[in-house]
């Protein structure tokens, strides 16, 4: 027998094509493969394996990693004010830092939702849900999910980024930040480029268990989890304290010496990461050359109580909440659906089973596009 192709979503790292549509009741398309977690800690260590896998394509650095460090250095020569002016809190360069923000979060998430979602280019093949974004929806902001989604990443999200930026570069200008040079450290310099992902999937798994935590899921994080069915404008459609949490990730230069440039790598990456992280699609696409998506954060978006992190850091793993995405495979008895809810929103489970049979159509009122 054929062994089982891995995933090829953002860390994988054996590319595959996508199976003929084979949905089951609900129009869910699964790849017929497991998620595999980075061979970075897996045991024992294969140099070579880790090796193809930080510097092959797909793979660590390649291709999303690489992007987003080309779009910080871009912004940082083209567009970064200079840090002198920063000394004082004045509308010229802070206003400047949000028109730039706004800029990239249009162009970052734009693209993959007009690639995907307006010209459709991909139809639904290798598309988890084969539903579109919920239209004429109560659960979502003006009735409409992509419109609701848009408000809170490219509206309120991209405020709360431009406010950590403000206050970092106001620090920095004042001399009040831990400093690392890199005429002086360029080893450190790069290392810490390199580590900037793996720093922020590690927050990132922390922060989302903590905001799993009932009273803090209800009043919060239920928002973020009203998009079952994610699109790339789901990525920061989060409640005002969870973008805060979310983005707290970059305050780590506060006391580590750092680079205002890491700085700006770290927020950016937490900023954009999220449009192909919530793409909805299984990657490659695009001819089927560029590698993007995430099945394992879908997993946690369609199951909710599995899959707080990512797939390099083993941390589900380690703690029990790793699903693997086959239907008998890892994890496949955890949990199926919670059972809190969401405002606005019937309970996904209403009866609280685990383990609901994977032919019952979704239970839900909402009208889809067709
Ligand atoms: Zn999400
Ligand atoms: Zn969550």
């Amino acid at each position: 027998m054929e062994p089982p192709k891995k995933s090829t979503s953002r860390n994988a790292i054996v590319p595959s094509t996508k199976e003929e549509e084979i949905r089951n009741a609900r129009g869910e398309w699964r790849p017929p493969y497991p998620i595999r977690y980075a061979p970075l800690f897996q045991w024992p260590w294969r140099i070579w394996e880790v090796l193809k896998w930080l510097w092959g394509h797909p793979g660590y650095a390649f291709p999303l990693n690489a992007m987003l460090l080309a779009t910080s250095a871009a912004s940082w020569f083209l567009t970064q004010p200079a840090i002198e002016s920063c000394k004082t809190f004045e509308w010229g360069w802070m206003s400047w830092v949000f028109v730039r923000n706004e800029l990239l979060i249009w162009l970052w998430y734009g693209a993959y939702y007009l690639w995907l979602y307006v010209w459709k280019k991909e139809g639904t093949k290798g598309k988890y849900d084969a539903k579109w974004p919920a239209r004429n929806s109560r659960t979502f902001l003006f009735g409409d999910q992509v419109k609701d989604n848009i408000f809170w990443t490219a509206g309120v999200s991209a405020l709360i980024w431009t406010g950590f930026e403000w206050i970092t570069l106001w620090m920095y200008a004042n001399q009040r930040l831990p400093y690392l040079s890199p005429a002086e450290h360029p080893v450190w310099f790069g290392l810490w480029i390199l580590a900037i992902p793996l720093w922020r999937e590690f927050h990132f798994y922390w922060i989302h268990r903590l905001i799993h935590w009932k009273p803090l899921y209800r009043r919060i994080h239920s928002l973020h989890h009203k998009n079952v069915n994610p699109n790339p404008w789901s990525g920061m459609a989060m409640h005002p304290v969870e973008a805060f949490l979310y983005l707290s990730v970059a305050c780590i230069h506060w006391v580590v010496p750092s680079h205002p440039f890491h700085f700006l790598f770290n927020l950016q990456h937490a900023g954009l990461g999220p449009a192909g992280g919530h793409d909805g699609f299984e990657g490659p696409i695009i001819r089927e050359k560029f590698h993007t998506g995430s099945y394992f954060h879908y997993l946690h978006h369609r199951y909710f109580e599995c899959n707080y992190g990512e797939s390099i850091l083993p941390l589900d793993k380690w703690f029990g909440t790793f699903r693997d995405g086959l239907p008998e495979g890892e994890g496949a008895n955890l949990r199926e659906e919670h059972t809190f809810r969401v405002p606005g929103q019937e309970p996904k489970n209403p009866h609280g089973k685990p383990g609901t049979p994977e032919n019952e159509p979704a239970p839900t009122s909402e009208k889809h596009e067709a």
